[in-house]
């Protein structure tokens, strides 16, 4: 018999490691596990009947349909909670937090990411108190694991949810659900996305702080929304490191260590699937600002209603789209070294190196001009006036946006 799965051959992407395949197989015949690079790939069991559904829910057959959202629907704004409390535990402006906890008052389940302390992993989870919001908070730069909740979420398509996650993931989530018709029971808010790197690379990094933490503030603003951190806390002790120079983040958004997928992936460019997308609102316009800013571009009526509803709860600006898009990885493509990219793949799983030691030889490896932007983004604030400094920025971000 001719195999209808997805390991039949015709694929037109790489695979993004959604796991949605594993969520819709019916006689669970899909097991996600991370492969020896260190991303979520599926391997189908012998339970397989062949029926096809997890094909044709993936991305990997179908070219992405480009339609953008309604331009008379799209409303661009930047946006950031009053909620004092809200802002700081956020990683950008905190409009997440705002956003579902009027949608819990109205009855709303939440699927959001957190992280698995026992595991050292991130995962979905279902939320349904304002109480628990804070479990989700916090950008987890890396591929959560979407297992029972996500099931959970399908197999009752008929109740109201609300969910947040890669533009991949919610690309196929919505095609799922227009498909029965049940699209208007959900809300669908994706993000600029960066892309998301091997979780062996957060599985070395944090072993620099422990093995088993009973709180992580991942991309917590203890510097500031621009000098990003992330706190590690074990019984009375908590280690913050600055995003400046630090492995995780230097590696991240040197962009070698991306899930292939992300490399030229298109799903981050299409607005069609989700009702909002959020994102740190980063560039020239609040260069100055420490407490985060966040930047939401509403892309349906459905969009336009919630922010309708909880704009009492936040300081907010209508923007342009193109003063929010300028600094995102929207439409852009990044390319990768294979040799660099193997080379660090193969040092991240073994245990003879450790992190700083990866750091170290990594940074040597970078071609000249690298080397010179890396030095200057990690060393320039230490060395020359803060005035100075952010004149330096500010022209750097506003040539960006020119171009
Ligand atoms: C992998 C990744 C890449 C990103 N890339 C960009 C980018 O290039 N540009 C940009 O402007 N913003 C990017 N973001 C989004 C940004 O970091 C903030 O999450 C967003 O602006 C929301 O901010 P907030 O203050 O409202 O959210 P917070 O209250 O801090 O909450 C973060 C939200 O993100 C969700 N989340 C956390 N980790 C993950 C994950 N691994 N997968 C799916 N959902 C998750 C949580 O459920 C939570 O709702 C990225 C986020 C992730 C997770
Ligand atoms: S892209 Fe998603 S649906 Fe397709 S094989 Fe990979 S994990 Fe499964
Ligand atoms: S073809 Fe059907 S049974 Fe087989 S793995 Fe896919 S969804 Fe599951
Ligand atoms: S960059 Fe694209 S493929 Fe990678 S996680 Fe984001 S949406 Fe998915």
């Amino acid at each position: 018999m001719q195999c209808n799965n997805i390991n039949s051959t015709g694929e037109i992407s790489k695979c993004t490691g959604c796991q949605f395949c594993e969520a819709v197989c019916p006689v669970g015949a899909i097991n996600i596990s991370l492969d020896k690079e260190g991303f979520y790939k599926p391997i189908v069991n012998d339970k397989c009947v062949n029926c096809g559904l997890c094909k044709k829910y993936c991305f990997k057959y179908h070219a992405v349909d480009f339609s953008q959202c309604d331009d008379n629907q799209l409303l661009c704004y930047s946006a950031k909670a009053k909620n004092k409390m809200v802002l700081e535990k956020s990683s950008s402006g905190g409009v997440l937090t705002v956003i579902f906890k009027q949608l819990i008052y109205e009855g709303y389940k939440i699927l959001g990411v957190g992280y698995d302390y026992e595991q050292n992993i991130s995962k979905y989870y279902i939320l349904n108190s304002v109480d628990d919001l804070y479990q989700i908070q916090g950008s987890k730069y890396m591929q959560a694991k979407s297992g029972e909740a996500l099931l959970n979420v399908l197999s009752s398509i008929n109740e109201k949810c609300a969910i947040i996650g890669t533009p991949c993931l919610m690309y196929t989530i919505s095609n799922y659900l227009n498909e029965r018709c049940a699209r208007e029971k959900f809300v669908l808010i994706d993000f600029f996305c960066h892309g998301t790197p091997t979780i062996n690379l957060w599985k070395k990094y944090i072993r620099k702080y422990g093995d088993k933490f009973d709180s992580i503030f991942f991309r917590d603003k203890t510097y500031g929304w621009h000098e990003y951190s992330n706190t590690f806390v074990s019984g009375n002790k908590s280690i913050t490191n600055k995003a400046t120079d630090d492995e995780f983040f230097s590696l991240f958004f040197d962009d070698q260590l991306l899930n292939e997928s992300c490399y030229g992936c298109k799903y981050r460019d299409s607005l069609s699937q989700i009702d909002i997308r959020v994102g740190d609102f980063w560039g020239n316009k609040y260069d100055h600002d420490s407490e985060g800013v966040s930047a939401m571009l509403l892309t349906t009526q459905k969009g336009r209603d919630i922010f309708d509803k909880i704009k009492e709860q936040l300081y907010f600006e209508k923007v342009t789209f193109n003063e929010i898009v300028a600094s995102q990885a929207y439409k852009k493509e990044y390319r990768f070294n294979k040799e660099i990219r193997n080379k660090y793949l193969k040092m991240l799983r073994q245990d003879s190196y450790d992190i700083a030691q990866i750091y170290s030889k990594y940074k040597k490896d970078l071609p000249f001009t690298k080397k010179v932007k890396m030095f200057a983004k990690n060393n320039l604030k230490r060395y020359i006036p803060k005035n100075l400094y952010m004149f330096i920025r500010r022209a750097y971000h506003r040539n960006n946006e020119e171009r």
